[in-house]
């Protein structure tokens, strides 16, 4: 059995002993378990601001180093925490328990795992303590997975070993039509696919880590999302979508997000592929991209990038601006993407066309809007979010 705990469940001392209590449950029902954990509370933030006390730009190797210690924490502690109550346990780091990763630092992606440790942990009858977001690339370095990404260990981990679940413990009791603590009323959805849990949470429905998701559906892991100060029953996410059907399965906000436009720029071919070509070229994560002609000759692009990629990204759009002899480049900060998300979506007009009376009803005024089968979203100003979230839920959940 493979659980994970988020950092909520590990806030204080007096969290993770329960959340041992919990576990030591689990274990007494003979169960083989393998614990992931993440850093206590808001360790991880608190270590980006030291760093950040001291840099503007700190090298992302020695970002990973720092970061990871906020794992390494935990699994001592929680460690601890079982002996004392007499579990045996064992805490492995992520280069200890053979997680292996691509080299990108802070985004790095997890390539293979030899399982050889854990077996033999698992035959001296240990209960194993993982820390979650972190591996080991080939250079021998430490690596992290992104942020939320000790879900995507857990996942990983489950997939290895062929474990027949994986549950993944937060602070909520499971997946909801949309944020709970935006919406204290929202839906709790008891099941949902794959797939449209894989969406939700590329938009930014933060409890799950986007790509534990795609290797739960890769691996076909049987996830479930529950709460880790109650028993109740959580969410689960298994299972297939029919395209046919039109279902809604909830609204995302994804907020710390800047867009950039570049007014008057000529309207000739190989300006859009010079500009993107620069920017991927720096590793500029760009997210929607709308372009219009406004005036004669001219076009004016813009495109979204998240608020944290603006100080590598503004220099980059401004130098190009500058050679195709631009207007000018306008930037606004604090601007969030709001999407519906489901099934069908696009095969029913009625769907799109009550989204955008919806934000229209609230004077809401939207900048960008992009569509695929399986989502809409409009780009709103930041300030608007959660009035729109809460409309949404009600629209769409609250008949
Ligand atoms: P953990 O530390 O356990 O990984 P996270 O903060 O990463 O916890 O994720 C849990 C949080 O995700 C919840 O507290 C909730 O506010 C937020 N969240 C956003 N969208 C949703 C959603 N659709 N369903 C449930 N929780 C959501
Ligand atoms: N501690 C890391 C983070 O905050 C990883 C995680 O919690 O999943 O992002
Ligand atoms: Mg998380």
């Amino acid at each position: 059995m493979v659980q994970k705990y988020g950092g909520t469940s590990l806030q204080d001392t007096d969290r993770i002993k329960n959340t041992a209590r919990r576990i030591k449950g689990y274990r007494q029902k003979g169960h083989e378990m393998i614990v992931v954990v993440s850093a206590m509370g808001k360790t991880t933030n608190n270590l980006i601001s030291l760093a950040r006390e001291i840099s503007d730009s700190p090298p992302k190797r020695e970002l990973d180093v720092l970061l990871a210690t906020g794992e390494q924490i935990s699994i001592a502690l929680l460690s601890i925490a079982l002996n004392e109550i007499g579990v045996d346990t064992i805490s492995l780091t992520g280069a200890q328990c053979g997680i292996r990763t691509s080299n990108l630092h802070s985004n790095a992606r997890i390539e293979d795992i030899d399982t050889a440790r854990l077996k033999a942990e698992f035959k001296a009858g240990k209960v194993v303590i993982v820390a979650g977001f972190q591996g080991i690339n080939e250079k021998g370095d430490i690596t992290t997975l992104g942020r939320g990404g000790s879900d995507t260990t857990a996942v990983a981990l489950a997939a290895a070993m062929k474990a027949p679940k994986c549950e993944i413990y937060t602070d909520v009791d499971g997946v909801y039509a949309t944020d709970p603590r935006v919406v204290p009323q929202a839906l709790k959805l008891d099941r949902i696919s794959y797939d449209e849990m894989l969406e939700m949470a590329r938009l930014g429905a933060q409890v799950l880590h986007p790509r534990s998701v795609e290797l739960a559906k890769n691996h076909q892991v049987p996830l479930e999302v529950r709460s880790s100060l109650n028993f109740n029953p959580g969410t689960q996410i298994i299972g297939e979508i029919n395209m046919e059907d039109i279902r809604i399965s909830g609204i995302t906000s994804e907020k710390n997000i800047a867009r950039i436009s570049i007014a008057r720029v000529p309207d000739k071919p190989g300006i859009a592929y010079r500009l993107f070509k620069r920017l991927s070229e720096n590793e500029i994560s760009i997210d929607m991209i709308l372009q219009n002609l406004n005036h004669e000759n001219a076009n004016d692009i813009s495109f979204t990038t998240p608020t944290e990629a603006l100080g590598e990204a503004l220099p980059i759009v401004e130098g190009f601006a500058a050679d195709i002899e631009a207007q000018e480049v306008i930037v606004k900060e604090n601007v969030c993407k709001i999407s519906l998300v489901g099934t069908g979506i696009l095969g029913h007009g009625e769907v799109a066309a009550t989204f955008f009376e919806t934000l229209s009803n609230l004077g809401i005024n939207i900048e960008m809007i992009s569509t695929s089968e399986t989502k809409i979203s409009c780009l709103i100003d930041g300030k608007d979010s959660d009035t729109a979230t809460r409309t949404l839920h009600r629209i769409f959940f609250e008949k």
